[in-house]
């Protein structure tokens, strides 16, 4: 679904407090044993075809229109083709998650008659050992990539997506180049959550803060294309989770996001509309604005968190408005991120060399468009600036006025430029 009208639709329907968005886990099982899965509480007790198909229909009825569909490793189920025929006779846009690692010539077939909206793969490099130590199977990266050439020579809507952690961290850059080549849009996802159970040792796969700071400022450059502006007003909903999404567990367990293993109820007992209506810790999520977050009000930061309370639930074991570690120090690398990007975009010649292959040498930088650049001249004229004006000014333009962040975001840029200049 176009992400544009996704995000029209989800104004209409918060409004009319209509659930838009499902996704579905469809079972615990998976051939791969990938190091950093949330799903580490895997159970076997999965709902059946007609138990899947009533929570499909009962979604439909509360408005869901979008749905994503992953497990586990959702080609694992036998049934997964009916469910999918089932969906789209509802009227989904279903998006599927796989490691692709499954997917056979008569299965890419079925998808494509189905009309699948789009397949998103899981992909951790292009390196066989490194891919394959993380998913703990010899030869996952061969099948994975099997899977997504047969998806493609369908015209089937493929992305990659990476988690970018430790063990990946030399490799994901050339990942996206490839993919970007082979014009498969490649998402790049720098943080490693805890799990389904709070357990948080998964945290010690993630990037170290050095090098997320590189990470984040190649997502700004690279992948992210111009610089964005961060601001947040803190009388907004947090997210959408648990307001126009939802998310439910193999067994039936409903929960505001993916990310969020928080219970509203089971779907085995009770109706979903019943859940979706009634449950009281779905009126405290949609009650909730940022500005309710305990102990992030004198934060420098606060205005450019994209805080996720799914991630604060498991870290902080059940408190979803209170700061954790992992929202601090992302929130931190990103603004430093979008900074260091800032800070190389206003080069005449954008030649960072920031960014090294594993070769070390200076990795090639997709083009961007000229004409749509946040600093352009058409740009800069309609907001009454010179072409000439100082670097520092272009890049405070880019950025919302939060003067103490900047204070300190500034010193950051300024040592960037000056690393850049030696
Ligand atoms: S911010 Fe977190 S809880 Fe909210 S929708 Fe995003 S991932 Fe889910
Ligand atoms: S960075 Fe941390 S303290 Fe600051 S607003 Fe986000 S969660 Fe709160």
């Amino acid at each position: 679904m176009d992400e544009r009208l996704e995000d029209r639709l989800r104004r209409v329907w918060l409004a009319e407090q209509r659930l838009l968005s499902l996704h579905l886990d469809l079972l615990y099982r998976c051939n791969l044993d990938c190091c950093h899965c949330y799903l580490d509480d895997k159970r076997t007790d999965e709902m059946d075809t007609s138990e899947v198909v009533s929570v499909l229909t009962a979604a439909r009825t509360l408005g869901a229109l979008k749905l994503t569909l992953s497990g586990g490793e959702l080609f694992l189920r036998p049934d997964i083709l009916d469910i999918l025929h089932h969906a789209r006779r509802l009227n989904y846009y279903v998006k599927l998650k796989t490691h692709g690692g499954t997917v056979t010539e008569p299965l890419a077939d079925s998808l494509k008659s189905i009309g699948i909206g789009r397949v998103d793969v899981s992909v951790y490099a292009l390196d066989n050992d490194i891919h394959d130590a993380i998913t703990r199977r010899k030869g996952s990266l061969v099948r994975t990539l099997r899977g997504i050439e047969r998806l493609k020579s369908r015209g089937i809507d493929v992305r990659v997506n990476c988690v970018v952690m430790e063990p990946n961290r030399e490799v994901y850059k050339e990942l996206y180049y490839e993919m970007t080549r082979r014009q498969i849009p490649c998402s790049l996802d720098g943080s490693v959550r805890g799990t389904n159970s709070l357990s948080l040792d998964s945290y010690a796969l993630g990037l170290s803060a050095e090098h997320k700071k590189d990470f984040e400022a190649f997502r700004r450059t690279a992948a992210g294309g111009r610089p964005k502006p961060l601001s947040m007003d803190p009388d907004d909903h947090i997210c959408w989770a648990g307001k126009t999404s939802l998310h439910i567990q193999p067994d039936g367990t409903v929960t505001p996001c993916v990310a969020w293993p928080m219970s509203l109820g089971n779907v085995r007992n009770t109706p979903l509309e019943q859940i979706w209506t009634d449950s009281p810790m779905l009126a405290a999520i949609r009650g909730a604005r940022r500005k309710n977050r305990t102990g992030c009000t004198s934060c420098t930061f606060e205005s450019k968190c994209v805080y996720c309370p799914g991630k604060a639930y498991v870290e902080n074991q059940g408190d979803w408005l209170s700061p954790f570690q992992l929202q601090c120090t992302d929130t931190a690398t990103r603004v430093y991120g979008t900074l260091r990007a800032a800070a190389s975009w206003v080069r005449p010649n954008h030649t960072t060399g920031l960014f090294k292959t594993r070769s070390g040498q200076p990795a090639q930088m997709p083009q961007r468009p000229q004409s749509s650049g946040i600093l352009s001249p058409q740009r800069l004229q309609r907001h009454g600036r010179s072409q000439q004006g100082s670097p520092r000014k272009r890049l405070f333009s880019i950025l919302s006025p939060d003067q103490a962040a900047y204070a300190k975001a500034e010193q950051i840029a300024q040592t960037v430029r000056e690393s850049q200049r030696k």
